[in-house]
This record gives C-alpha cells, structure tokens and sequence, in this order.
C-alpha cells in the first residue's frame, strides 16, 4: 500500500494522479465522503460522494479500514471492499488520505505500506496555492490552514517526506520511492485472498 499524506494544498492529488499515469500497475483507492462533490469531481472515480447517515451505516458494519472527521461535520474513510477491489486486481493501492488517517494505516500495515509526506515548501506558498484553488469558502480555507499547521509537525511519522516546490522533481522523487518500494516488497498476486 502507498500512502499519501498532507495538508490539502500540498499537491497530494496532482502527485497521485502523475504517479499513476506513470506507474499502470498502481490504482487509487476512492475514499467514501460526506462533503459536498466540487464541480469537475465524479462520483466513483474522484470519491464516493454518500450522505452522513450512509457513511454512519457503513461504519457501524465496520466497513472502513479507517475513516476521520478530517473537517468538522466532513466525514472521509478507506473502504475495506475498495483495498480488496485493488489487491484483487494484483496492484497496489494509493491512498491520499489526511496525516492522522496516513499515520493510522501505516501503524497497521507496518512494512508492507510506504507512508509519504508531501509538504509545501512554507505556509506562505500553501496559502497562495489554496486561494488560487478556490474551491474553499473563507471559513473552510481558514479550518484547513489552522490544520496545516498541525500536520506538518507530524511529518517525522512518515517513511518519506517529499517537498513539493518544483511538481517535476517532486514527481520524479515519488516515483523513485515507490517504485524502490514496490520492487523490495513484490507479493504474489493471490496474496490474502
Ligand atoms: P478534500 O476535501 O480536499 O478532497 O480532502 C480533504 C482531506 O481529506 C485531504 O487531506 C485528503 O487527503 C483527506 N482524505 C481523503 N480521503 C480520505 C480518507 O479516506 N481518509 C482520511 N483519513 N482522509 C482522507
């Protein structure tokens, strides 16, 4: 399993999404969510956009690997069926997930997951690049800047952590780690199942 973590406007998605055009034998896991869906995301392939009450039944049938309220009232968790979905396929699952759910699974899986932090160069550019998103009402550009803050101090948790200042070199370095990853830890494809 590839985990990524960091404050959101690191550049995790961007990350992701190069990672895979690059690496065919990786697939993203869609996360379950309860935000409302922004203009370009589709349902199934961006996250699977549920209701409140939904994500609550999924996590009393003990549906999720693990799951945070990452923004109040936002609820946001890794599928156990979407892992298996992947691991079935015989490719290894990326995860872009919040620094307390990335620190979460990398303490379960132990060795067989990678944990990345993607951090941005400073504060000052994760707030410029978050107001050039904008995808953020002002109250929840301010939530996610106040959590930023403290993510980053949780980055020594991390196998790797990446700065992404320049996205081509950025880039360059992930799949450098993963595909390092990935060959030390080749599994058979019928592992676990
Ligand atoms: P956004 O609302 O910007 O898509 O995501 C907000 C944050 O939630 C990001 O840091 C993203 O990585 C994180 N996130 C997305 N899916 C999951 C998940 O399944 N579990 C956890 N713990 N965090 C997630």
């Amino acid at each position: 399993m590839i985990i990524l973590s960091g404050p959101s406007g690191a550049g995790k998605t961007t990350l992701i999404k190069l990672l895979l055009k690059e690496c065919p034998y990786i697939e993203f896991s869609v996360s379950a969510c309860n935000r409302v869906p922004r203009a370009y995301e589709v349902h199934g392939k961006d996250y699977y956009f549920i209701s409140k009450d939904k994500f609550k039944e999924l996590l009393d049938n003990n549906e999720f690997l693990e799951y945070e309220e990452v923004y109040e009232g936002n609820y946001y968790g890794t599928l156990h069926s979407e892992i298996k979905r992947i691991w079935e396929n015989g490719k290894a699952a990326a995860l872009d997930i919040d620094v307390a759910g990335g620190t979460r699974v990398k303490r379960k899986l132990g060795k067989d997951a990678l944990a990345i932090f993607i951090s941005p160069p400073s504060f000052e550019i994760l707030k410029e690049r978050l107001i050039k998103r904008s995808t953020e009402t002002e109250e929840s550009f301010k939530k996610r800047m106040s959590k930023a803050e403290a993510e980053m101090k949780s980055r020594n948790f991390f196998d790797v952590i990446i700065i992404n200042d320049k996205l081509e070199d950025a880039k360059k370095k992930l799949v450098e780690v993963v595909e390092g990853f990935l060959s030390e830890n080749r599994q058979p494809l019928n592992k676990g199942m």
